[in-house]
């Protein structure tokens, strides 16, 4: 059974690149009926962040990259469901403790006393000398005696691996092919620091190996410590898991994607109005390509074209316009209802509706709805995208509008138009469409066609010279509000 684990450290926000993580697990696991676990690694409590975990669960959730074992929210509450609990390393110590005594016992991890100023005397002295720095084997061959005195005697320590000299250390990286290292090239890892806690290098390893997890599919920055994590196997008699080290998440100029270049965590996206699917879908290609030219991936459809062969090797850039042109694509195919829903919250923020008028408007807001349809590329852009339908009072600074206005045709267009709307029912599309043409028609002899004719009504309607469809616009804005708007500007065109 193919059991695979996404084991984030709960430390704030969380970063596109986790995700990403978390979706190829969740992605390789359901296409081989396997299992998908999560893990919370919290054994280094100086990054421990508080709501960092519901953060973490919230994010899975809404994405919809769901784990069939490990941690879970429920009634607001952290919650663990599986038979290889528990999945909170703090909650393991007791299983580490048993392991850390198996290696010392066998000689292949010790105590090691340094103190941090001596530490950095060392990585001083070999900076200096132009060496890597890397701890010296000071504690290794300490007397046992000596140890237990200084243990007992309150000492603080730390354990470390005890690496054998000149030992080739090798393991097959899915992505990146067979991995060979030697021994002389590592560092006496800490395995247990002076706090009790275990790092994360040894948590990992006893994990994985407990819960049964057969491959290790996470970000390349942890492959220089993989060779570390390898011995530990061969130390303990383990089988290795498959190792698959995804390539970074690039910016534009090729660095590891970063906050300079705009948003990277997981909310902030949804914050902005970025769908769950498309994030999903964005970031499902950024480090693997199916087999034909297909862009447009349900979740359903990743599992299915997903596989661990076509994971590529160099990084991808993040590229916005296209994360862009993908929401704007999933936007677009929304149920009306959804996607109204998914738009109000934003009018309300920018205080163009209240809550109390969201219902008795729905049918109204569900034709903003529509005009928004095909221009937006995220909710964000809602309030000023709709700036024209909820904002009367706007003034007119623009001095290419205001000559506009100032040719001797509009006085004639603005009463036709007020005459026409006025006389009209409703003005929906339909009408719209048949007031502009009837004004065309009628007013030949003066010119008042195509730019002429639509440019002023556009700006007299909404203060703007480009837009949505106008006839559009005026059916949402409807006959009253566009008499109103008319209105105000009678003053400025006689
Ligand atoms: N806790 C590590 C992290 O924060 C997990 C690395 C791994 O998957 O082994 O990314």
């Amino acid at each position: 059974m193919i059991r695979d684990r996404f084991a984030p450290s709960p430390t704030g926000n969380v970063h596109v690149g986790s995700l990403r993580t978390a979706l190829y697990n969740y992605l390789f696991a359901k296409k081989n009926n396997g299992q998908f676990l999560l893990r919370l690694e919290d054994t280094d409590r100086t990054r421990y962040e508080e709501g960092a975990v519901e953060n973490l669960l919230g994010a899975l959730m809404v994405t919809g990259v769901v784990p069939d074992e490990g941690l879970f929210e429920e009634d607001g509450k952290i919650v663990q469901k599986g038979d290889y609990g528990p999945y909170i390393q703090s909650e393991r110590l007791e299983i580490y403790k048993k392991y850390i005594d198996q290696l010392l016992e066998n000689g292949q991890a010790y105590y090691c006393f340094c103190t941090k100023e001596r530490l950095d005397e060392v990585r001083e002295k070999q900076k200096r000398a132009g060496e890597t720095p890397r701890y010296d084997g000071h504690c290794r061959n300490l007397p046992r005696e000596e140890v237990e005195a200084r243990v007992a005697a309150g000492e603080p320590y730390v354990i470390r691996l005890k690496l054998p000299e000149d030992h080739v250390v090798t393991f097959d990286d899915a992505v990146r092919g067979r991995i060979e290292i030697n021994t002389n090239d590592l560092d006496d890892q800490v395995l247990i620091k002076t706090d009790g806690f275990p790092t994360y290098h040894f948590a990992v390893v006893v994990d994985d190996h407990l819960m049964g997890i057969t491959h290790v599919i996470r970000g390349e920055e942890w492959l220089p410590s993989t060779p570390k994590h390898v011995y530990l196997y061969e130390c303990l008699g383990w089988e290795q898991p498959q190792y698959v080290h995804l390539s970074n998440i690039l910016n534009d100029d090729h660095k590891k994607l970063s906050k300079r270049q705009g948003d990277v965590s997981v909310g902030d996206f949804l914050k902005k109005g970025y769908l769950p699917e498309a994030l999903i879908n964005f970031l499902a290609l950024l480090g693997w390509s199916p087999e034909d030219e297909q862009e447009i991936f349900s979740m359903d459809e990743l599992v299915e074209a997903f596989d661990l062969s076509r994971i590529n090797k160099s990084g991808a850039v993040f590229d916005r316009a296209k994360l862009d042109w993908m929401n704007a694509h999933y936007i677009k195919e929304l149920p009306i209802e959804e996607l109204t829903a998914r738009m109000i919250p934003y009018l309300v923020d920018a205080g163009y509706i209240t809550e109390a008028d969201i219902e008795k408007r729905m049918p109204w807001l569900e034709k903003v709805g529509e005009l928004m349809r095909e221009r937006l590329n995220y909710f964000a852009q809602v309030p000023e995208e709709t700036k024209v339908l909820f904002d009367r009072n706007f003034e007119i600074t623009d001095q290419e509008s205001l000559d506009l206005l100032k040719e001797e045709t509009v006085p004639v267009l603005f009463n036709a138009l007020v005459e026409k709307i006025t006389e009209s029912d409703v003005v929906d599309t339909e009408r719209a469409k048949a007031i502009l043409k009837e004004i065309q028609k009628e007013h030949k002899a003066e010119k008042i066609k195509g730019k002429m004719l639509y440019m002023p009504t556009r700006i007299m309607l909404t203060g703007e010279m480009h837009g949505p469809d106008l006839t559009l616009i005026m059916d949402v804005l409807g006959k009253e509000e566009l008499l109103l708007r008319l209105d105000r500007m009678r003053s400025m065109i006689h």
